[in-house]
């Protein structure tokens, strides 16, 4: 029986990524093996993000990994990042979701809607872990639907007077500067910069999760928030300037699943060769060896696909409907792996000194995040009929 790093090459897949690309992608494995592994079952349990890790994980190039160096990132592709994003998840969908937020949502949109100013400011911080930010577009009352967002930005000769509330928001406590989204008067929407202390703006963790637990996930509130002109990002296009982030983060999310999806078959195929019942070991089993494979063709289908999107990405060919189709596979089939883990790690797989049911939680987020399964759909489904079904 092959080892389990033989059977993650088992198509030859390693051939495809670049040396540069693995190298980067093994350092961050150790890092997840030493660091996060032995201790994220407590954390997740505490409902605890590990801050003292930020400072190891900006040494480790993990913010601003596809960021140009001039602004202090490491330039790299988006095979790369999709990389870094499996092996985090490989650890929890929490510790991914705090890079992929910082990486894609909040630094991504002062780089792509900044003024220089603005991205000598913060982007060098960011990148050093000093900076942390969040990115505030799900409302209580617009999720989906984030055109009805209702919080408003109201013009004040050069200033703006901000009100409403953000929900869900990952790293939204502890975040030093938050991406909030806004409509004026005329419902036209801008990006403002909101630094953390400022008159008027406050955050409430939420305790009562039962997913993602070693991830802050908060509600920012906004109460006639009185802020500069200079800080709204003034590179924005309206309503797509929202969106646009949003599929640089879903993109990494592609990969974060194959992760979480092969941290849960190891766990899985390793338990049934040790486990006996009936006198053999459950692997011997065929229902269970009919599992194992069905876990593992998905895997590989989906570590092809993100492969394959990166590349494009890379060619600047990737569209927002192929990270639809990818991200609308990649949870599904995370979660159901997941979930048939457990299954085969019995009752062992309800506690959190396994992994399969963490990463099944934390999955529930995941597939309802960044858009979730249903609106994926909707948007796969828009490009093939040409019919939009939200309209
Ligand atoms: C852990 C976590 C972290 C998050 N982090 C952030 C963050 O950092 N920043 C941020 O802005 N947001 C964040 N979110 C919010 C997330 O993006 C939203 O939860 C998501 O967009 C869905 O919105 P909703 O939860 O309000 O669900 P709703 O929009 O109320 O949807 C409920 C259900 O109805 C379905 N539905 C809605 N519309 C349609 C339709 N037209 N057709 C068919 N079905 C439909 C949905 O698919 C879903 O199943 C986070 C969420 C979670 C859980």
């Amino acid at each position: 029986m092959a080892e389990i790093h033989e059977l993650r090459n088992f198509y030859g897949i390693e051939d495809y990524y670049t040396q540069e690309e693995k190298m980067l992608r093994n350092t961050v494995r150790e890092f997840v093996k030493d660091k996060i592994l032995p201790y994220i079952g407590e954390w997740w349990l505490k409902g605890e993000f590990p801050k003292h890790l930020i400072p190891e994980m900006a040494k480790l190039g993990l913010f601003g990994i596809t960021l140009p160096e001039k602004y202090g990132g490491l330039g790299l592709g988006p095979v790369s990042y999709g990389l870094i994003m499996e092996e985090l998840e490989y650890g929890d969908s929490g510790i991914r979701s705090f890079c992929s937020v910082h990486n894609s949502l909040a630094m991504y949109s002062i780089y792509t809607f900044g003024s220089e100013e603005q991205k000598n400011k913060y982007l060098p911080e960011m990148v050093k872990g000093k900076l942390i930010g969040c990115y505030g577009l799900t409302e209580p009352n617009a999720g989906s639907d984030p055109f009805s967002m209702e919080t408003k930005a109201i013009k004040k000769g050069s200033k703006w007077i901000l009100n409403g509330t953000k929900m869900w928001i990952t790293n939204g406590s502890l975040a030093d500067i938050a991406i909030v989204w806004a409509k004026d008067e005329e419902k036209n929407f801008h990006g403002f910069i909101l630094e953390k202390g400022i008159k008027g703006f406050s955050s409430n963790e939420i305790k009562t999760k039962i997913s993602m637990r070693a991830s802050d996930t908060s509600e920012l509130i906004m109460e006639d928030v009185e802020i500069d002109d200079s800080y709204r990002l003034p590179d924005t296009v309206g309503f797509k300037s929202c969106l646009m982030p949003l599929n640089e983060a879903r993109y990494g999310i592609t990969w974060g699943c194959v992760g979480s999806a092969w941290a849960c078959f190891e766990e899985a195929l390793n338990h049934s060769k040790e486990r006996i019942q009936f006198k053999k070991p459950i692997a011997s089993f065929q229902l269970t060896q009919k599992k194992l494979v069905d876990m593992f063709e998905d895997i590989i289908k989906a570590e092809l696909l993100c492969l394959h999107l990166g590349r494009l990405k890379e060619k600047g060919k990737s569209k927002h409907y192929h990270v639809s189709l990818v991200k609308r596979n990649n949870t599904r089939v995370a979660l159901e792996i997941a979930r048939t883990a457990r299954e085969i790690l019995g009752a062992y797989g309800i506690t959190t000194e396994y992994q399969s049911m963490r990463h099944s939680a934390n999955l529930e987020s995941v597939h309802t995040y960044e858009g979730t399964y249903e609106i994926h759909t909707l948007i796969v489904g828009k490009k093939l009929t040409d019919i939009d079904a939200v309209e």
